[in-house]
């Protein structure tokens, strides 16, 4: 074979390796963060540069992620994950294929053992959806229980060095549950996980791969969502630079707006703010305020509304495009509820407004206090 032939052989075997590690809806919400998921499809507003599109009107891009497929419907253009890459970066087939393998920790050498990274990848989106029913909320919460248990034993150190370093602290951490483990850690953990439940069990929760390897690697830092008082669903973040994607969940949904469940001891009429993230709700949390946070997929449910409708809720999203957007969207979703939102702007998100201002919190107050008289004024 010519070199170019081989060059092009081992392309298209990288190619192949990335479709079959990528989970095509953690790499979409990456572009694509405020898409909807329906079945195993995902709709939002198209992010491609070259398409330009107003942000305006009706989301054109619906993603297969069964398949790995986008199309947008707008500039009917469609193709494969690696497409995609390509016209988000503006690059080149080669180099996208390069990137997204590097980002996977696909090497293009042969016959060496695999890494430890690799044998803890998450399985594909079609790997997974052979894999068996989802756990039900009982076995979830033991298993999330568990795991946050046997964090919690490990050192804390560098995951409350990363909070801090965003302003979040270790106090505020602790009452949202949040646990981390060190790298150096990952087996024990595993194997302790393994100790208590079956590999069928914790493939089932996402816990585990194929390789019945446990798929929190390199996301080490995990936000539990309580509801009722347990944990039932895990989000995990990188702590490293560089890592892609930062994030990394459990199988199943969403179940609650995040931190939700601390709403139950608020009183009737306090003010709480809508954010997205955990940054900023956490943010929020550790300047005495009281917050939910939009975090991952789907944006806000109508479920959701109705443990909302006791309080004054104010929306803080971020100041751009998309924030804005949302903002608007919320109000509409709240007002067909015969809810009511005020919505105000900062001149950054949350947590950056809070690391910029000393004074951020009396601002803030100031701020809510003209957004709710505009609500009441409207009423
Ligand atoms: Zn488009």
């Amino acid at each position: 074979m010519s070199r170019d032939g081989a060059a092009a052989e081992q392309l298209r075997e990288l190619r192949d390796e990335i479709k079959r590690r990528i989970d095509y809806r953690a790499f979409y919400l990456r572009y694509c963060p405020e898409a909807r998921a329906s079945g195993a499809r995902l709709h939002g507003f198209c992010p491609i540069p070259a398409h330009a599109h107003s942000g305006k009107g009706h989301p054109s891009l619906s993603i297969d992620l069964q398949h790995g497929l986008f199309n947008c419907f707008s500039r009917d253009e469609g193709g494969d994950a690696i497409t995609f890459y390509e016209l988000m970066h503006g690059v080149t087939f080669a180099k996208a294929v390069r990137e997204l393998a590097r980002e996977l920790g696909i090497g293009a050498g042969r016959g060496r053992r695999p890494s430890l990274a690799s044998r803890a990848a998450p399985d594909a989106a079609d790997a997974e959806a052979e894999v068996f029913e989802p756990l039900d909320p009982e076995q979830t919460a033991a298993v999330c229980t568990r795991l946050l248990e046997i964090c919690r034993a490990e050192d804390q150190l560098e995951g409350v060095n990363y909070l801090a370093r965003r302003g979040i602290d270790a106090a505020t951490a602790r009452r949202a549950g949040i646990t981390y483990f060190p790298r150096r850690a990952y087996r024990r953990v595993m194997r302790r996980m393994s100790d208590g439940f079956s590999v069928e069990t914790l493939r089932r929760a996402g816990l585990f791969n194929r390789k019945e390897h446990l798929t929190f690697y390199h996301h080490r830092l995990l936000f539990p969502f309580y509801v009722g008082g347990r944990p039932l669903y895990l989000q995990a973040r990188t702590t490293a630079a560089g890592v892609e994607p930062r994030w990394h969940n459990m199988r199943g949904h969403v179940p609650a707006l995040y931190n939700a469940d601390s709403l139950g001891a608020l009183q009737t009429g306090a003010v709480v703010y809508l954010v997205e993230g955990f940054t900023d709700t956490l943010t929020l949390l550790a300047h005495g305020f009281a917050a939910v946070g939009l975090v991952g997929a789907g944006g806000l449910k109508e479920d959701w509304l109705a443990p909302l409708a006791r309080f004054r809720v104010v929306a803080a999203l971020d100041p751009d495009a998309a924030g804005r957007r949302a903002a608007a969207r919320y109000r509409e979703l709240f007002s067909a509820r015969e809810l009511r939102l005020a919505v105000i702007e900062l001149p950054s998100d949350v947590n950056d407004f809070f690391r910029q201002h000393p004074a951020a919190g009396l601002e803030l107050d100031l701020l809510t206090e003209t957004a709710l008289e505009e609500v009441d004024r409207s009423q």
